[in-house]
């Protein structure tokens, strides 16, 4: 059986229960920005939620921090971005668009979509030139004389510039990492693929500080205990690896890169990369702006550059990655209305609404009792009460914004204080108590999971 998820489809669930749509649609969009809705922030939300319980709960050697989008100028010099943080950029004079030299094979040509961009018959390319990626602005009130700024491309730099600043309140020494969440912005040449490569998008990035003896053991660290994470949060095992970079695909400040690719509907694609960065940053930080960026090793009693581990991993792509594993379609055969439904496979702690609290009729005093049971789970986890139209349909509902529980209120309820509950990946049906409802969802929330479609494909 072949994965039911197409970038297509992901599309059009996230419109039609509105999770991510198009930004500016009124005005017509705006190139490769979107707009995330209700569900949509309830899931980006967890997912970052995850990674900040990875990086700061269930660990005690890292901070966190939240720096300004926009940084002084100097930062961007010092960390080559200015220089070098560019994509090679190609023209074609015959349809006048633009597109990433380095991406020509993966690119249909706007005027014969059967045909690569380029290998059109009437393409004509011109060379290519090194495009930055940096957005700029100007800050101050006239534009003439006001400073340049750049809207961060990276999250990532902000650390660097505030390592003094975290070192001397936090009491830390390497080993020790500090964490950001947060947007960058880049002036991406060919965006697409939805929210998998936008020019407005949120990392979650953390910089792990270590003496330079011990880098080559914390980058082997890193990289499996962040394809861990993306598996522990139910990412099918086989839709995952880790690939390391060759030496020429190498950023100039890195000696070891690896990428936790995800087998996206468009093929094997980069969802974080996780570098060995050496002591780049800190050293050009520090000649750049003439702090001292080091730590004292006691036991040396010298003072030495910490080298840095990187996971870099976006928001936006993670969630995507999330959306398209655990989309799926199925017959429904029995008791339920019949016919195919759609349904979001989420892992429970990552679901939007984790239960969905349903009268199955307006009448006989279900929905006062259904409310009540809603009013009483809704302060233990994200819940949502529904009474629209048949159960059947409100079921369809949950299951498209995988919701993992539905409980629904029937006329047993009114007699023996009993409700139903509806496990979204089996269909099941058990009758539970009121009184001990609460306990049995937050212990089958928090239970292992895995995806039920690795069974299934
Ligand atoms: P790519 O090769 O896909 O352009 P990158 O190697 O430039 O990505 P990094 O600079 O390592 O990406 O950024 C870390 C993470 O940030 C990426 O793995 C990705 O998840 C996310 N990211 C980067 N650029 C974008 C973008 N334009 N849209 C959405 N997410 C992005």
């Amino acid at each position: 059986m072949t994965d039911a998820a197409t970038m297509d489809k992901i599309v059009a669930l996230c419109k039609r229960r509105g999770l991510i749509f198009a930004s500016s649609e009124i005005y017509g969009g705006l190139g490769s920005t979107y707009d995330y809705g209700h569900y949509g922030v309830l899931l980006k939300t967890n997912v970052k939620n995850a990674w900040w319980r990875a990086m700061l709960q269930e660990r005690d050697d890292i901070v966190a921090l939240d720096s300004a989008i926009l940084q002084h100028p100097k930062t961007w010099e010092a960390s080559g971005h200015l220089a070098g943080f560019t994509d090679p950029m190609v023209d074609c004079r015959a349809c006048g668009q633009r597109f990433r030299a380095d991406h020509l094979g993966d690119l249909p040509c706007p005027q014969k979509p059967s045909k690569h961009a380029g290998e059109g018959p009437q393409c004509d390319l011109t060379e290519a030139r090194d495009f930055n990626l940096m957005f700029e602005t100007t800050m101050g009130p006239v534009k003439d004389s006001g400073a340049t700024v750049y809207l961060r491309p990276e999250t990532a730099q902000g650390i660097f510039v505030n390592f003094k600043n975290v070192l001397q309140f936090s009491r830390k020494k390497p080993p020790f990492g500090i964490a950001q969440v947060g947007k960058s912005f880049r002036n991406e040449i060919t965006p697409g693929n939805f929210v998998f490569r936008t020019r407005e998008f949120e990392q979650m990035e953390m910089e792990f500080f270590v003496p330079p003896a011990d880098a080559g053991r914390w980058y082997e660290h890193w990289k499996q205990a962040r394809l861990q994470w993306y598996t522990q949060l139910g990412l099918r095992a086989d839709h995952l690896r880790l690939r390391e970079h060759d030496p020429d695909e190498l950023s100039h400040y890195s000696s070891a890169t690896a990428d936790v690719e995800y087998l996206f509907p468009i093929g094997w694609s980069e969802l974080e990369g996780i570098a060995n960065r050496g002591d780049f940053d800190l050293t050009a930080h520090s000649t750049h702006s003439g702090e001292k960026l080091e730590v004292f090793d006691p036991q040396t009693k010298e003072r030495y550059v910490p080298h840095v581990i990187e996971p870099a991993a976006g928001a936006d792509r993670a969630t995507l990655a999330f959306l398209v594993d655990a989309y799926d379609e199925e017959e429904v055969a029995g008791g339920e209305a019949g016919g195919q439904r759609t349904v979001l496979k989420l892992h429970p702690s990552l679901a939007p609404v984790k239960v969905a609290v349903l009268p199955l009729v307006r009448k006989d005093g279900q929905p006062e009792v259904a409310r009540e049971i809603f009013a009483a789970l809704r302060g233990r986890m994200q819940a949502e009460y529904d009474e629209g139209g048949s159960v059947g349909k409100r079921y369809r509902r949950q299951d498209e914004i995988g919701t993992p529980y539905c409980v629904t209120v029937d006329h047993q309820t009114i007699e023996d204080e009993t409700v139903t509950v509806r496990d979204r990946d089996s269909l099941e049906q058990e009758r539970v108590a009121i009184d001990e409802l609460g306990d049995l969802l937050a212990l089958r929330l928090a239970a292992p999971w895995q995806s039920p479609k690795l069974a299934t494909v």
